[in-house]
C-alpha cells in the first residue's frame, strides 16, 4: 500500500553534519551517520527540554580520558552511594543512591570518584550560557537541566527550533566535552519526557498528532507528581495505564482525588500549560517526598525534614541563588495540603538556616496529624554567588555560613556523606 505524505520531502536532518534527510535513508547522504532525525512535527515545535548525560561522571570522563572506557561512579566513599554513575557502570546495574558497596559489588572494577561539585558548578553555568545564546528563555531545574523555550526564535537563527538545539548540543559537546540529551514537544511536561526516552545523547520529539497515544502506552508513573504513594492510591482503584485515566471524566477524577484529580485529567491528555519561566522571584526551589507508611511524630518529620533541607540547599548553591522566604510543605493522609511558610531578613542558601526557619512551623503543624509527605524549599530567589555572598548575605549567621561552607569543602573533596547530619544522599541523572 502507498501512503501519501502530506508533509514536505525535508522533514528531517542528520544530527551530525545538519543536512536534510528525506526520512527514507538509513545513513546520511553526505556523512554517512546513522543519526537521523526525522518526525512530520519535528520543524513546528518548540519547546525543549536538555538534560546532560551522567553529568558528574561525563565531568570526570572529561578531565581523565584514560577513564573514557571505564565503569565510572562518582560518590562518597565505600560507605557512601552513589551519586552518579557512568552509562558503563549503569549497564553493570548501577545506579544513582545505590549504596556504593552494593554498587562495588555489581561493578568490582568501578573507578570511584568523589564528587568535586565545584567542577560540576563551573561546567553546568558553561552549558548554561551556551543555552541563553540560542533563547533568553531558559528555565534550569537543576545543574544539568533545563527547559528551553525557542518559539519565534527561527528567523533570529536562520533555522528551526529542533535544528538550533541540535546545533546547540554540538556545541556543548565542543565546548563543555560533555553529551546532552533533548526532548522537543509541544509542552514542559512532554519535553521532560521525551528527553529521557533515549539517553544518552537521545533528541527524542512527541509531536502533538501522537500525544494521546504516546501517553495511553505508559503506567501512571509517568505523569509529572505521581510517586509511589500516589501510583499506589491510583492501583486500589485499579488505575495503573495512563490510557484509563484518559477515558475518565476531570469530575470524577476531582472528586477521587482533589486537586490531583485535574492534574491527573490534563497530564493524562498531554496537556500543561505551564510557561517556561525564567522570573526567578515567582520561581523556588524545594524537595519534598512521600512516606511509604504516614508519620504523625514530630521527631520523625524533623529526622526527614533535614536531608530536604540539605538537598534544597545544594541545589540553591549549584544555581547560585538564595531564597527569601523558606516554605514548608506538609500533605495529611487524606491529601490535604499545607503550606505555611517565614520570611528572612536576609536570604539564605544555607540549609542549617532553611532548616531552622522551617523547625517551628513544623512543630505548630505536626500535632498528631498523620502525614503522607514532607517538603521544603525557599522562594523570593535573589542571586548570591556561592562562596563569598553566602558570608555577606548571610550576616546574621556568619561564623554558621563558614562552618557550612567548611562542610561544603569536606564533602566536594571526600563525598557527601563524610560529614552528615542524618541520612542524605543525592542523585544526578
Ligand atoms: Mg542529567
Amino acid at each position: 500500500m502507498f501512503v501519501m505524505q502530506d508533509e514536505g520531502p525535508t522533514t528531517g536532518f542528520c544530527r551530525d553534519c545538519f543536512s536534510p534527510v528525506t526520512g527514507d535513508e538509513r545513513r546520511c547522504r553526505g556523512c554517512g551517520s546513522p543519526r537521523l532525525l526525522h518526525h512530520p512535527e519535528l520543524h513546528q515545535l518548540a519547546i525543549a527540554h536538555i538534560d546532560c548525560d551522567a553529568f558528574y561522571a561525563a565531568v570526570e570522563k572529561r578531565d581523565r580520558p584514560e577513564l573514557s572506557d571505564k565503569p565510572v561512579i562518582v560518590g562518597g566513599g565505600t560507605r557512601g552511594v552513589v551519586s552518579t554513575a557512568c552509562y558503563i557502570a549503569r549497564i553493570h546495574g548501577v545506579k544513582s543512591a545505590m549504596p556504593m558497596f552494593q554498587a562495588l559489588k555489581l561493578s568490582p572494577d568501578a573507578v570511584v570518584i568523589p564528587p568535586d561539585m565545584a567542577k560540576y558548578s563551573a561546567a553546568g553555568r558553561l552549558v548554561r550560557e551556551l543555552m541563553l545564546e540560542v533563547t533568553p528563555l531558559v528555565e534550569p531545574l537543576s545543574i544539568d537541566e533545563a527547559f528551553l523555550d525557542l518559539s519565534g526564535t527561527a528567523r533570529l537563527h536562520g533555522m528551526s527550533p529542533a535544528l538550533t538545539l541540535a546545533h546547540l548540543i554540538t556545541r556543548i559537546y565542543e565546548r563543555v566535552g560533555i553529551t546532552a540529551s533533548v526532548g522537543l514537544s509541544h509542552n514542559k511536561f512532554l519535553a521532560k519526557l521525551a528527553s529521557d526516552l533515549e539517553k544518552p545523547r537521545g533528541f527524542s520529539v512527541l509531536g502533538r498528532s501522537e500525544t494521546l497515544s504516546f501517553l495511553a502506552t505508559k503506567p501512571v508513573g509517568f505523569i509529572w507528581g505521581v510517586g509511589k504513594a500516589m501510583q499506589e492510591e491510583l492501583a486500589k482503584g485499579g488505575i495503573t495505564m495512563i490510557a484509563q485515566l484518559q477515558l475518565m471524566e476531570k469530575n470524577e477524577l476531582m472528586r477521587r482525588f482533589g486537586s490531583m484529580g485535574a492534574r491527573l485529567y490534563h497530564l493524562s491528555r498531554g496537556e500543561d500549560q505551564r510557561i517556561v519561566s525564567t522570573d526567578d522571584h515567582s520561581k523556588s526551589i524545594s524537595a519534598e517526598t512521600t512516606f511509604n507508611t504516614d508519620v504523625s511524630d514530630c521527631t520523625e518529620l524533623e529526622r526527614i525534614l533535614w536531608p530536604l533541607a540539605e538537598k534544597v540547599s545544594r541545589r540553591a548553591k549549584a544555581e547560585g541563588v538564595a531564597g527569601h522566604t523558606i516554605v514548608l510543605k506538609l500533605k495529611t493522609a487524606d491529601f490535604k495540603t499545607r503550606t505555611r511558610n517565614v520570611s528572612l531578613a536576609d536570604p539564605t542558601l544555607l540549609a542549617n538556616r532553611i532548616y531552622d526557619a522551617a523547625l517551628p512551623l513544623l512543630q505548630r503543624e505536626a500535632t498528631g496529624t498523620a502525614f503522607r509527605l514532607i517538603g521544603i524549599g525557599i522562594s523570593g530567589l535573589v542571586e548570591a554567588s556561592p562562596e563569598q555572598e553566602t558570608v555577606t548575605l548571610d550576616v546574621t549567621s556568619s561564623a554558621r555560613a563558614k562552618a557550612e561552607l567548611a562542610v561544603d569543602r569536606i564533602r566536594d573533596k571526600f563525598g557527601r556523606t563524610a560529614v552528615g547530619r542524618g541520612i542524605s544522599f543525592g542523585s544526578d541523572d
